[in-house]
């Protein structure tokens, strides 16, 4: 199944998101995880994609084998960093052979360090010009793309990145899954914004639960979403009780996702880290539209 197909006459899309890891004893504990994940009835889980040549394999190694477990359909994220246009196709043949119908394209993110994304030679400046490649050369393909609710923050402004997100859906994609937002206003804004200039297709809000007090900073560092000040004070209350934290994140997941289903989402994207328990305790909170 594609991702196209997952949201077809307002089905209900729910997904997972993992990472590659970088040790045996990491895919060990992926697998158990994945277990209790699949058994929750996503439509569809997809896997991370990194700028090293190891971890890109590792992402293929990951989906095949939860679609092979599980038979799940599954998506791999794939980047323009550092690949020139016929070495992305070779990773989307070897995608293709391996039974992976979907892809989440991005432009990746510039280098540590770096203010500017450098286009490799032979290869792609932004998400849009991936997405053309991928309808051109693999037209079955499912394509999601990433969307900013709160802007990504190399755009000049919110309306320049609202119509840059445009020239991603012209030029092919089949659903938008945002950065992760912890203020469902911003997500709201975003979905009128996009109605507004034209985009029809399905916004799914991408979520990750907080469940321990040292995930802010790097949560604020990577993307920059901004945490509310009650979640950041609550998760600071409990500071040295790491199972307080875990409740204080998943009441606050489960309310933000409540709200969300309640004003009618096309699916949900989690942002799972490799891990199954809070997306469980939270999903197990709320009723699904399906
Ligand atoms: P683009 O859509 O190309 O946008 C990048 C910037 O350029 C924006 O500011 C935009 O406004 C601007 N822009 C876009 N098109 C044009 C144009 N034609 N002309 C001028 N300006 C333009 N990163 C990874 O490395 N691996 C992953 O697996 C990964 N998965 C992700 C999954 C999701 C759902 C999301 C939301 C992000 C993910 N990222 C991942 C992070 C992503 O790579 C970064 O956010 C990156 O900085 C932007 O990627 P993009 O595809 O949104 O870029």
């Amino acid at each position: 199944m594609t991702i196209a197909e997952a949201y077809e006459s307002g089905k209900f899309g729910l997904s997972f998101e993992l990472f590659p890891p970088k040790t045996a004893a990491g895919m060990r504990s992926l697998s158990h995880h994945v277990e209790a994940l699949a058994a929750v009835g996503p439509s569809y889980i997809t896997c991370t994609y990194g700028a090293g040549g190891s971890t890109q394999d590792k992402t293929l190694e990951v989906i095949s084998g939860v679609r092979q477990r599980h038979n799940l359909p599954v998506a791999t994220h794939l980047t323009c960093v550092g690949r020139a246009a016929d070495e992305l196709a070779d990773y989307l043949q070897r995608a293709w052979d391996l039974g992976v119908r979907n892809v989440v394209a991005l432009r990746g993110d510039p280098p540590q360090g770096a203010s500017e994304f450098t286009p490799p030679p032979g290869g792609f400046s932004y998400a849009n010009e991936l997405v053309t490649f991928i309808r051109d050369s693999f037209p079955a393909m499912g394509i999601a793309v990433g969307g900013y609710p709160e802007t990504h923050r190399q755009a000049p402004s919110a309306q320049a990145d609202l119509e840059n997100l445009k020239r991603k859906v012209d030029a092919g994609a089949d659903v938008i899954i945002t950065q992760l937002f912890y203020e469902n206003r911003d997500f709201f804004d975003f979905r009128e914004r996009c109605e507004t200039i034209g985009i029809r297709i399905p916004i799914v809000p991408g979520l990750l639960p907080v469940t321990a007090g040292a995930q802010i900073a790097r949560i604020t560092s990577l993307c920059g979403a901004k945490l509310p000040r009650s979640l950041v004070d609550d998760l600071q209350r409990h500071a040295d009780d790491p199972v307080g934290q875990f409740e204080v994140g998943v009441e606050f997941a489960t309310r933000q996702t409540a709200e969300l289903l309640a004003a009618g989402v096309a699916g949900l994207h989690f942002y799972v880290l490799n891990k199954s328990k809070a997306t469980e305790r939270v999903l197990g909170s709320v009723q699904l539209p399906r």
